[in-house]
Protein backbone atom coordinates (compact mmCIF):
# COMPACT_ATOMS: atom_id res chain seq x y z
CA UNK A 1 0.00 0.00 0.00
CA UNK A 2 1.43 3.31 -0.76
CA UNK A 3 2.16 5.53 2.09
CA UNK A 4 0.33 8.38 2.88
CA UNK A 5 1.80 10.95 4.91
CA UNK A 6 -0.97 13.32 6.02
CA UNK A 7 -2.84 11.08 8.80
CA UNK A 8 -5.70 13.16 10.56
CA UNK A 9 -8.94 12.30 12.02
CA UNK A 10 -11.95 12.93 9.96
CA UNK A 11 -14.91 11.75 12.33
CA UNK A 12 -16.29 12.10 15.08
CA UNK A 13 -14.46 9.53 16.39
CA UNK A 14 -10.88 8.74 17.59
CA UNK A 15 -9.61 6.76 14.65
CA UNK A 16 -6.95 8.69 12.03
CA UNK A 17 -7.47 8.45 8.31
CA UNK A 18 -4.24 8.55 6.22
CA UNK A 19 -5.26 10.76 3.34
CA UNK A 20 -3.67 12.28 0.76
CA UNK A 21 -5.45 14.95 -1.32
CA UNK A 22 -4.73 17.48 -4.63
CA UNK A 23 -5.35 20.34 -2.59
CA UNK A 24 -6.70 21.14 1.50
CA UNK A 25 -9.74 22.22 -0.09
CA UNK A 26 -10.85 19.04 -0.86
CA UNK A 27 -10.35 18.68 3.12
CA UNK A 28 -14.65 19.71 4.18
CA UNK A 29 -15.92 17.74 1.06
CA UNK A 30 -13.83 14.43 2.18
CA UNK A 31 -14.76 15.03 6.08
CA UNK A 32 -18.08 14.85 5.37
CA UNK A 33 -18.07 11.90 3.42
CA UNK A 34 -16.70 10.20 6.09
CA UNK A 35 -18.59 11.26 8.67
CA UNK A 36 -21.56 10.18 6.63
CA UNK A 37 -20.00 6.61 6.91
CA UNK A 38 -19.30 7.07 10.64
CA UNK A 39 -23.44 7.64 11.21
CA UNK A 40 -24.14 4.63 9.21
CA UNK A 41 -21.67 2.43 10.35
CA UNK A 42 -22.06 3.68 14.14
CA UNK A 43 -17.78 2.23 14.06
CA UNK A 44 -14.78 3.28 12.25
CA UNK A 45 -12.06 1.38 10.91
CA UNK A 46 -8.41 1.74 11.64
CA UNK A 47 -5.91 1.72 9.16
CA UNK A 48 -7.93 3.67 6.36
CA UNK A 49 -6.33 4.90 3.98
CA UNK A 50 -7.84 7.18 1.63
CA UNK A 51 -6.36 9.89 -1.66
CA UNK A 52 -8.27 11.69 -3.95
CA UNK A 53 -5.56 11.56 -6.83
CA UNK A 54 -4.43 14.69 -8.72
CA UNK A 55 -4.45 13.48 -12.03
CA UNK A 56 -5.72 10.41 -14.47
CA UNK A 57 -1.67 8.88 -14.08
CA UNK A 58 -1.65 8.50 -10.40
CA UNK A 59 -5.28 7.23 -10.53
CA UNK A 60 -4.34 4.90 -12.93
CA UNK A 61 -1.16 3.91 -10.77
CA UNK A 62 -3.16 3.27 -7.52
CA UNK A 63 -5.84 1.97 -8.88
CA UNK A 64 -3.87 -1.08 -10.64
CA UNK A 65 -5.43 -4.35 -12.04
CA UNK A 66 -8.92 -2.18 -11.38
CA UNK A 67 -8.31 0.73 -13.24
CA UNK A 68 -11.05 1.58 -15.66
CA UNK A 69 -11.29 5.30 -17.29
CA UNK A 70 -15.09 5.37 -16.66
CA UNK A 71 -14.67 4.50 -12.76
CA UNK A 72 -14.43 7.29 -10.38
CA UNK A 73 -13.58 5.84 -7.30
CA UNK A 74 -12.26 2.08 -6.50
CA UNK A 75 -11.40 0.58 -3.12
CA UNK A 76 -8.79 -2.16 -3.65
CA UNK A 77 -9.11 -5.45 -1.41
CA UNK A 78 -6.49 -4.04 0.83
CA UNK A 79 -9.15 -1.69 1.76
CA UNK A 80 -7.48 1.19 0.26
CA UNK A 81 -9.68 4.02 -1.48
CA UNK A 82 -8.51 5.44 -4.53
CA UNK A 83 -10.91 8.53 -5.67
CA UNK A 84 -10.29 10.96 -8.58
CA UNK A 85 -9.80 14.39 -8.07
CA UNK A 86 -11.95 16.91 -10.10
CA UNK A 87 -9.33 17.30 -12.56
CA UNK A 88 -9.93 13.60 -14.13
CA UNK A 89 -13.49 13.38 -12.69
CA UNK A 90 -15.09 13.73 -16.35
CA UNK A 91 -17.77 16.39 -17.26
CA UNK A 92 -20.48 13.53 -18.01
CA UNK A 93 -20.41 11.69 -14.85
CA UNK A 94 -23.66 13.32 -14.68
CA UNK A 95 -22.55 16.28 -12.10
CA UNK A 96 -20.18 14.08 -10.33
CA UNK A 97 -17.55 16.84 -10.77
CA UNK A 98 -19.14 19.28 -8.88
CA UNK A 99 -17.90 19.65 -4.79
CA UNK A 100 -21.55 17.98 -3.98
CA UNK A 101 -20.71 14.91 -6.55
CA UNK A 102 -18.01 14.54 -5.23
CA UNK A 103 -19.39 14.00 -1.82
CA UNK A 104 -21.40 11.53 -2.94
CA UNK A 105 -18.95 9.87 -4.70
CA UNK A 106 -16.44 9.57 -1.86
CA UNK A 107 -19.28 8.59 0.82
CA UNK A 108 -20.46 5.52 -1.71
CA UNK A 109 -16.86 4.83 -2.34
CA UNK A 110 -15.24 5.11 1.73
CA UNK A 111 -18.54 2.72 2.50
CA UNK A 112 -16.61 0.10 0.65
CA UNK A 113 -13.25 1.17 2.33
CA UNK A 114 -15.10 0.70 5.57
CA UNK A 115 -16.71 -2.51 4.48
CA UNK A 116 -13.34 -3.87 4.05
CA UNK A 117 -11.64 -2.41 7.05
CA UNK A 118 -14.52 -2.51 9.70
CA UNK A 119 -16.18 -5.96 9.13
CA UNK A 120 -13.73 -8.25 7.95
CA UNK A 121 -10.17 -6.70 7.07
CA UNK A 122 -10.14 -8.20 3.42
CA UNK A 123 -12.99 -8.21 0.95
CA UNK A 124 -12.02 -11.79 -0.07
CA UNK A 125 -13.61 -12.94 3.12
CA UNK A 126 -16.34 -10.86 3.05
CA UNK A 127 -18.64 -12.70 0.40
CA UNK A 128 -21.68 -11.03 -0.11
CA UNK A 129 -24.17 -10.74 -3.13
CA UNK A 130 -23.34 -7.82 -5.62
CA UNK A 131 -26.34 -5.86 -4.71
CA UNK A 132 -25.42 -5.58 -0.99
CA UNK A 133 -22.11 -5.35 -1.46
CA UNK A 134 -22.96 -2.07 -3.86
CA UNK A 135 -26.09 -1.16 -2.14
CA UNK A 136 -25.15 0.13 1.05
CA UNK A 137 -22.28 2.17 -0.30
CA UNK A 138 -25.33 3.46 -3.04
CA UNK A 139 -27.18 4.26 0.21
CA UNK A 140 -24.62 5.93 2.09
CA UNK A 141 -23.98 7.93 -1.01
CA UNK A 142 -27.20 8.98 -1.73
CA UNK A 143 -26.59 8.30 -5.58
CA UNK A 144 -29.13 10.26 -8.15
CA UNK A 145 -31.63 7.65 -8.94
CA UNK A 146 -34.46 7.90 -6.30
CA UNK A 147 -37.44 5.38 -6.73
CA UNK A 148 -39.89 7.02 -4.94
CA UNK A 149 -40.49 9.58 -7.07
CA UNK A 150 -43.13 9.24 -9.53
CA UNK A 151 -41.96 10.52 -12.45
CA UNK A 152 -38.76 8.85 -12.21
CA UNK A 153 -40.11 5.10 -14.55
CA UNK A 154 -41.13 6.91 -17.27
CA UNK A 155 -38.34 9.04 -17.17
CA UNK A 156 -35.95 6.02 -17.35
CA UNK A 157 -38.43 3.94 -19.75
CA UNK A 158 -37.31 7.13 -22.24
CA UNK A 159 -33.33 6.21 -21.43
CA UNK A 160 -33.47 2.53 -21.19
CA UNK A 161 -35.70 1.21 -24.08
CA UNK A 162 -35.14 -2.20 -23.34
CA UNK A 163 -35.19 -2.13 -20.26
CA UNK A 164 -37.29 -0.64 -17.28
CA UNK A 165 -37.73 -2.36 -13.96
CA UNK A 166 -42.16 -2.64 -13.51
CA UNK A 167 -42.02 -1.69 -10.08
CA UNK A 168 -45.75 -3.70 -9.99
CA UNK A 169 -43.65 -6.51 -11.01
CA UNK A 170 -40.32 -6.52 -9.97
CA UNK A 171 -38.50 -9.86 -10.74
CA UNK A 172 -35.08 -10.93 -9.68
CA UNK A 173 -33.77 -11.15 -12.37
CA UNK A 174 -34.72 -7.10 -12.31
CA UNK A 175 -32.75 -6.65 -9.35
CA UNK A 176 -29.57 -8.81 -10.96
CA UNK A 177 -29.40 -6.71 -13.81
CA UNK A 178 -26.52 -4.98 -14.42
CA UNK A 179 -26.59 -3.08 -18.05
CA UNK A 180 -23.77 -1.41 -19.52
CA UNK A 181 -23.07 2.47 -18.99
CA UNK A 182 -23.70 4.63 -16.08
CA UNK A 183 -26.77 4.76 -15.92
CA UNK A 184 -28.29 1.20 -15.69
CA UNK A 185 -25.66 0.81 -13.29
CA UNK A 186 -26.86 3.42 -11.91
CA UNK A 187 -30.13 2.22 -11.49
CA UNK A 188 -29.00 -1.00 -10.49
CA UNK A 189 -27.17 0.32 -7.70
CA UNK A 190 -30.26 2.51 -6.52
CA UNK A 191 -32.55 -0.43 -6.47
CA UNK A 192 -30.24 -2.44 -4.46
CA UNK A 193 -29.94 0.65 -2.39
CA UNK A 194 -33.96 1.03 -2.22
CA UNK A 195 -35.00 -2.66 -1.41
CA UNK A 196 -31.73 -2.63 1.48
CA UNK A 197 -33.57 0.31 2.83
CA UNK A 198 -36.90 -0.84 2.76
CA UNK A 199 -35.79 -4.41 4.61
CA UNK A 200 -34.32 -2.29 7.23
CA UNK A 201 -37.06 -0.10 7.69
CA UNK A 202 -34.88 3.26 7.12
CA UNK A 203 -32.69 2.69 10.01
CA UNK A 204 -29.13 0.82 8.83
CA UNK A 205 -28.58 -1.52 12.19
CA UNK A 206 -30.11 -4.31 11.14
CA UNK A 207 -28.48 -4.56 8.03
CA UNK A 208 -25.08 -3.40 9.80
CA UNK A 209 -25.82 -5.93 12.35
CA UNK A 210 -26.40 -8.64 10.46
CA UNK A 211 -23.36 -8.15 8.17
CA UNK A 212 -20.85 -7.87 11.80
CA UNK A 213 -22.61 -11.13 13.73
CA UNK A 214 -21.51 -13.07 10.48
CA UNK A 215 -18.62 -14.04 12.40
CA UNK A 216 -15.33 -14.32 12.43
CA UNK A 217 -15.21 -17.40 9.68
CA UNK A 218 -14.33 -16.76 6.14
CA UNK A 219 -18.53 -15.93 4.40
CA UNK A 220 -19.60 -18.47 2.14
CA UNK A 221 -23.30 -18.24 0.10
CA UNK A 222 -25.24 -20.27 2.54
CA UNK A 223 -23.37 -18.39 5.34
CA UNK A 224 -25.00 -15.33 3.96
CA UNK A 225 -27.90 -16.56 2.98
CA UNK A 226 -28.30 -18.23 6.20
CA UNK A 227 -27.39 -15.10 8.43
CA UNK A 228 -30.07 -12.84 5.90
CA UNK A 229 -33.27 -15.25 6.84
CA UNK A 230 -32.06 -15.32 10.75
CA UNK A 231 -32.13 -11.36 10.27
CA UNK A 232 -34.96 -10.50 7.98
CA UNK A 233 -37.24 -13.72 8.49
CA UNK A 234 -37.05 -14.56 5.08
CA UNK A 235 -34.73 -15.02 1.67
CA UNK A 236 -34.06 -11.72 -0.01
CA UNK A 237 -35.90 -13.33 -3.07
CA UNK A 238 -39.09 -13.44 -0.80
CA UNK A 239 -38.81 -10.45 0.29
CA UNK A 240 -39.22 -8.96 -3.15
CA UNK A 241 -42.53 -9.74 -3.72
CA UNK A 242 -43.24 -6.60 -0.21
CA UNK A 243 -41.07 -4.82 -1.91
CA UNK A 244 -42.72 -4.75 -5.12
CA UNK A 245 -45.71 -3.57 -3.23
CA UNK A 246 -44.22 -0.98 -1.50
CA UNK A 247 -42.65 0.74 -4.23
CA UNK A 248 -46.00 0.25 -6.60
CA UNK A 249 -47.88 2.25 -3.51
CA UNK A 250 -44.81 4.96 -3.45
CA UNK A 251 -45.43 5.18 -6.83
CA UNK A 252 -49.03 5.66 -6.97
CA UNK A 253 -49.13 8.04 -3.99
CA UNK A 254 -46.62 11.09 -4.69
ZN1 LIG B 1 -19.35 0.71 -5.43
Amino acid sequence: MPSVNNVQTLGDGQKRVGIELPDSEYLPTLQAAYRRNLQFWQDEPTDLQIIVTENEDRFRELAGPYYDPIIAGVTTDAGLVVFRGMQSLRKEKGGINTWEGLENGLAHEIGHGYWVKLLRGGMEKTWAPLWVMEGIPTWIGKERWNLARKDLLAKLAKVYGEWTPDPQALTWDDMSYIGSGNEKIALSFSLWAEYLKYLTVETPSTAIQMLRELGPAEWTEAQFNGAFRETFGKTAVEGLVEFTDYLSSMQTLR
